[in-house]
Parts: C-alpha cells; sequence; structure tokens
C-alpha cells in the first residue's frame, strides 16, 4: 500500500519514529512537506526561520535522495494539498508526528475529519520533538502538569528513553509531482544567520559530544566564549532528535549533565504548554503587575540602544546572527520587563521575529520565567546588568565584539562607558538608572 509521511517539526531522516512508521507500513512512501500558507504567513514576519527551514528541506531532500527517495514539496493548505497527495498516490494511510501548539492541534483535527471522509488513515506518533513526551510523565494527585522545574527535573530523569531509530533502509517514492522546494533567499534577515539541516545539525553534534561539552558547566555562561552547543535551531527544525541527542550524551561527566539539564528544561516547557495552551500570550500566574507603555525606551532596546552594553551587546547579536546564547537572552529579557518594567510580550514578540530557534513554548515560557509570571519560583528576582556584566564577560570581549564603539574603552570602563575617561561619543548613554551604576 502507499502511504504519507507528512514532515511538519521532525524534518530529519534518522530516529524519526513517523517516517519509520510510514515506511514499514507502506511499500511506497510519499515523503511530504507543504509550504503551509497559514504557517508562510506567520513566519513571513521571521526572515530567519524562513531561511534556516529551506535549508534543512533542502538536507532532508539529499538524506531521502540517498536512500532512493525524494522530499515531495507542496504549497497550500496543509489539509487540502494532503488530501489531494493522497487522491493522486492512492494513499491508504498518512502519519503524522504529535505537536502541542495549538495551531498543530486544529491541523490534526482538521486532517483526521478530512481523510476519514475518504478513507483514509491518520496516524498520530508520539511526538518526537522533545525526549519525553508529557503523558509519560504525570504529577500525580489531580494535577495535569508539573507546574515547578526540580520535581519534573528529578522524575524525567528516570523515564526509560525510547531507543533511537536508523534511517531507513530504502524510500521508495511513487510518481507525485513536486513544487521546486522553497528558498526564501529573498526574505531579509540576520546578516550573519547560520543555515542548516540534518547532516550540518549532525556535524556540529558531533564536534559538540567530542570537545566543548565536556567544559560545559564550568563556561557555558561565558558569554564571550562562544560555549554553548548552538543546536537550538537543529532541535527546534527536528533536523536533530532530542532522544537520540540524550542517548549519545555521556552523563558520568559534569559538563554532559549540564547540558542533559537544559534539555529537560525543553520537555518541561513543551508539557506546560502542552497542558495550558494560553500560556502562550497569557500569564501563567496572576500577578497583577502594572506594565509600562514606553515606545522610546522599547525602540532602544530593540535596536540595542539602551546605553548599557551587556544589553546592547545582546540585541545587537540577536539582529546579526538571530541567535544570542542563554545568558545573553536572560539579561535583556530581565532589563525589559523588570528595569524598564514594559510586558514581557512586547520583548517575546521581537523575540519571535528575530530568533532563528524561536518557539511558542521556548520562548513566551523563558519570558514568563524572567518576568515573574511563570513557572518561576522567584518572581522578583531582577538582573542588575552591570553585576551580570562584570561576573560574564569580565573582559568586555563579547561586548567588544558586537559594540564596535567600544572597542577601544578600557577593561575597567567597559561595562560603564559613562565613567570611561573619553566616553564614545556615538555610543548612547543609559536610559535609566539601574542599582549600582
Ligand atoms: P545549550 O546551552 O547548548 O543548550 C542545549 C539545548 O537545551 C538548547 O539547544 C535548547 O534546546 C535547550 N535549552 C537550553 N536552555 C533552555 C531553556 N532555558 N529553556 C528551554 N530549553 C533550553 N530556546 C529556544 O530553543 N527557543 C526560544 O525561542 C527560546 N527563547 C528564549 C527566550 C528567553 C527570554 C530566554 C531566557 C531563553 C530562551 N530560550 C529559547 C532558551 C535558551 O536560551 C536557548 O535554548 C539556548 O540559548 C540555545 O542555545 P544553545 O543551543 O547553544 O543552548
Amino acid at each position: 500500500c502507499v502511504t504519507i509521511a507528512l514532515f511538519t517539526r521532525d524534518l530529519r531522516v534518522h530516529d524519526n519514529p513517523m517516517l519509520a512508521a510510514a515506511c514499514s507500513e507502506g511499500a511506497a512512501v510519499v515523503p511530504l512537506f507543504v509550504v503551509d500558507d497559514e504557517l508562510i504567513e506567520r513566519t513571513a514576519a521571521a526572515p530567519n526561520r524562513m531561511r534556516f527551514l529551506a535549508a534543512a528541506l533542502a538536507e532532508l531532500d539529499e538524506a531521502l535522495r540517498a536512500h532512493g527517495g525524494r522530499l515531495v514539496v507542496r504549497h497550500g493548505d496543509v489539509v487540502d494539498v494532503v488530501d489531494e497527495v493522497a487522491a493522486e498516490a492512492h494513499a491508504e494511510s498518512v502519519h503524522i508526528a504529535a505537536d502541542v501548539t495549538p495551531y498543530s492541534g486544529r491541523r490534526e483535527r482538521r486532517l483526521r475529519e478530512r481523510l476519514e471522509a475518504r478513507n483514509c488513515l491518520l496516524h498520530t506518533h508520539r511526538s518526537s520533538i522533545t525526549a519525553v513526551d508529557r503523558a509519560e510523565l504525570s504529577p500525580g494527585t489531580g494535577r495535569d502538569h508539573f507546574a515547578v522545574f526540580t520535581p519534573y527535573y528529578k522524575r524525567w530523569h528516570d523515564v526509560p528513553l525510547r531507543k533511537p531509530l536508523r534511517a531507513p533502509h530504502e524510500v521508495v517514492v511513487p510518481r507525485v509531482h513536486s513544487d521546486p522546494l522553497p528558498d526564501f533567499a529573498d526574505s531579509e534577515g540576520s546578516p550573519e544567520l547560520r543555515v542548516g539541516g540534518e547532516a550540518t545539525g549532525r556535524k556540529l553534534l558531533n564536534r559538540w559530544l567530542s570537545g566543548s561539552i565536556e567544559e560545559y558547566d564550568t563556561r557555558n555562561d561565558e558569554l564571550g566564549a562562544d560555549a554553548t552547543s548552538r543546536l537550538s535551531p537543529y532541535l527546534h527544525f527536528g533536523c536533530l532528535s532530542a532522544t537520540e541527542i540524550l542517548s549519545r550524551a555521556d552523563t558520568a561527566k559534569p559538563g554532559a549533565e549540564a547540558f542533559v539539564r537544559q534539555l529537560a528544561w525543553r520537555d518541561f516547557y513543551h508539557q506546560v504548554l502542552s497542558a495550558r495552551p494560553d500560556a502562550g500570550w497569557h500569564d501563567y500566574r496572576q500577578r497583577n503587575v502594572r506594565w509600562r507603555d514606553d515606545p522610546k525606551a522599547v525602540a532602544a532596546w530593540c535596536e540595542g540602544r539602551t546605553g548599557y552594553p551587556v544589553v546592547d551587546a545582546g540585541l545587537r547579536q540577536l539582529r546579526a546572527e538571530g541567535w544570542m546564547p542563554n545568558r545573553a537572552r536572560l539579561i535583556t529579557a530581565s532589563f525589559l520587563v523588570k528595569s524598564l518594567g514594559v510586558d514581557w510580550r512586547v520583548g517575546a514578540r521581537h523575540f519571535l521575529h528575530w530568533l532563528v530557534d524561536a518557539d511558542v513554548a521556548n520562548n513566551q515560557l523563558n519570558w514568563q520565567w524572567v518576568a515573574g509570571t511563570g513557572t518561576d519560583t522567584r518572581p522578583n528576582r531582577v538582573l542588575n546588568p552591570i553585576l551580570q556584566a562584570q561576573r560574564h564577560d569580565p573582559e568586555g570581549a563579547y561586548v567588544r565584539r558586537w559594540i564596535p564603539e567600544l572597542a577601544d574603552v578600557p577593561d575597567d570602563t567597559v561595562h560603564r562607558p559613562w565613567r570611561a575617561p573619553l566616553a564614545s561619543s556615538s555610543y548612547p548613554p543609559p536610559l535609566i538608572e539601574v542599582k549600582g551604576m
């Protein structure tokens, strides 16, 4: 029989339960990606993710060709397109991976209804986005999800990992029309954006696991060191499987253990969003904060002109690369919500536009964590940008990398340039005063 393997956020051939099931059920498989109108409309405002997606689809097509197949790409509404392809290929079933966003829930319901009408079965495979699924880890006593990370993490550790699957041996694709692969080359975005797909991601992963991961526990917050894995966009688009990464990380070593803990945060936020889909845009915990409306301060923050070098360096890196290390995300986000008093949704929207790895679960719930409306157990924590800079960028390497105006400012004033004997005229004075200036 013929089956359709419908790719969504699982753009890989290795350890892909959805693809493996489709290949084992069907003598022929249509590996399909739908460039969905709704998705395009939303991500048109996110050129970095569009460009990464194009690169990931190109590498997926290459990987399928190496196994005798190819990727079939079609444009349109996902439900209409799958229905059309099912008719054209006489497909008896469609395989898809589960996801946690409200959009994917709607997509699955509509697909199921439409396919039922033509006697075609929809098989939903458990989410391959996270390593541990919400259904595998119940907090018990009437609660539907874990609201605090530490107890979640303790239990998360004990869930047995699924054994990663090999890439399918052979993919036989029936004759069906494919549109050309999208390239989105016209989308404006970050000039220094790094793109790739499964093959590039696997190389990065191999290099990471055999090298810098060892120092992750001690260096991950060093802003100038580029000491984190940079795997987030590959995880976001499913070019890499979280299960496979976990199965390969040697947690007997402290570096790998600290890294695995971060992957648990990712699963944690996905289970929160799955239980509370409204947490994408509504406060997870009501704190009755009165946010300030300050368009000028928001514009300065977005453009990296707050006058606080470490904050501005992060925001400029975000525009230049479409990515920031976690520490810079924490500092810049805290500055917006805690120092400027601006609503977390304003910052989350800016990050969603620029971040190549942005997704509703990780972005919105991390923003809520910083804002104190989320799963944080210390909602009043404020990160002082000067102290943070001195601790995580002691020599100012990060600041100098992203703020050329401060290249010649001496080390002792690089994080407080207003105190430098020859203050740079092109770098703005601080937007506001924070404690410890
Ligand atoms: P590493 O430090 O190498 O960590 C490995 C992986 O663990 C990451 O790739 C990521 O998948 C996961 N991870 C690490 N930290 C976190 C975390 N705090 N929460 C959830 N997962 C984590 N991450 C995203 O993937 N998408 C986002 O949209 C996003 N928005 C964020 C917004 C704010 C305000 C903050 C504070 C954090 C955000 N993060 C987001 C989490 C984190 O900053 C990034 O995952 C990380 O910086 C990616 O770089 P890396 O791959 O080198 O991470």
